[in-house]
């Protein structure tokens, strides 16, 4: 007990302790940001892999560690697409999740965003052309936000979510 007591003295708070954002290829839409009006002050998003090799998820579930600490700006995760304001999907929809990406879809109330994240997500990225994949997302849903990468980072997925929030990332608090 005080072995880690005496390392989170030595450590110290890490929270907002990250790497700045750069830029994006392609800027979040005032249609999006208009449509994220209703959730400003809370955010439940809820994580789709439709075929991804799993980067893009651990990218994403580092928001929730200390470092990032996403829940501080009001972003919370969803178990359920019935609780959920919007939709994260990583990968190239394959064959096999086709019909599941459309179910979660119709099952999240509106309004509701999709954020395609990652290239595959975006164009089908390396995994275009292969015989297990139907497309990119926006080939069976409407997508709101594109966030591309191989995968991206962080930094970048909370700088979109606090664009959609309405305010900027305060990497402070
Ligand atoms: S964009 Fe890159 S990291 Fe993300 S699922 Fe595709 S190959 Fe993996």
């Amino acid at each position: 007990m005080f072995r880690i007591i005496k390392k989170s003295l030595s450590t110290g708070v890490v929270t907002g302790q990250y790497p700045a954002a750069k830029a994006l290829s392609e800027p979040v839409s005032r249609e999006a940001i208009e449509k994220a009006k209703p959730f400003r002050r809370s955010l439940t998003i809820r994580e789709v892999d439709t075929g991804s090799c799993n980067a893009c998820e651990m990218e994403m579930n580092a928001l929730a560690n200390p470092v990032y600490d996403v829940e501080r700006f009001g972003v919370h995760i969803a178990a359920s697409p019935r609780h959920t304001d919007a939709l994260v999907v990583t990968g190239p929809v394959t064959v096999n999740m086709e019909r599941a990406l459309k179910d979660v879809y119709k099952q999240t109330p509106d309004p509701k965003l999709v954020i395609a994240l990652g290239d595959c997500a975006i164009n089908c990225g390396m995994f275009k052309g292969s015989y297990a994949v139907t497309g990119p997302v926006e080939r069976h849903i409407p997508v709101d936000v594109r966030i591309a990468g191989c995968p991206p980072r962080p930094a970048e997925i909370l700088a979109v979510l606090e664009t959609l929030r309405g305010a900027p990332a305060d990497r402070d608090k």
